[in-house]
């Protein structure tokens, strides 16, 4: 058995130890969540776009936003191309690791996706020329 207090009216509850989830109390009947809740649908899509962003920022506008700043000529240019691609696969492995350690599968996830598109972008950018 593990007592906690409850949000709402503090009184103490009693609850089966490692249990998790929505529950009722029993004083106030209000209802709160206690232990390993998955995260609402919204932190889910949230994480997901963070996760692919972020590194997707990295590439776009990253990428267009240094060329435009240095103004790099002829071999230059590949190399900021490399810097920004760099970047986004160390943001994207950063992101997958901190979201697996927090248990937020969404955020790794979403930082998966975004060197998929990033390759994805080069290769029709790459099909134009
Ligand atoms: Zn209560």
């Amino acid at each position: 058995m593990a007592i906690i207090q409850c949000p709402h009216c503090e009184k103490d509850i009693e609850l089966e130890a490692g249990s998790s989830g929505l529950f009722d109390c029993p004083y106030c009947e209000e209802q709160f969540s206690w232990g390993n809740t998955p995260h609402s649908s919204t932190t889910r899509w949230f994480d997901l776009w963070l996760g692919f962003l972020i590194p997707s920022s990295t590439i776009f506008p990253g990428i267009p936003i240094l060329l435009f700043i240095f103004e790099p000529q002829g071999l230059e240019v590949l190399i900021y191309l490399i810097v920004g691609i760099i970047s986004n696969i160390l943001t994207t492995l950063v992101l997958g690791l901190i979201g697996l350690r927090m248990q937020r599968y969404q955020l790794a996830l979403g930082a998966l996706f975004s060197p998929i598109a990033s390759a994805l972008t080069f290769y029709l950018y790459a099909e134009t020329i």
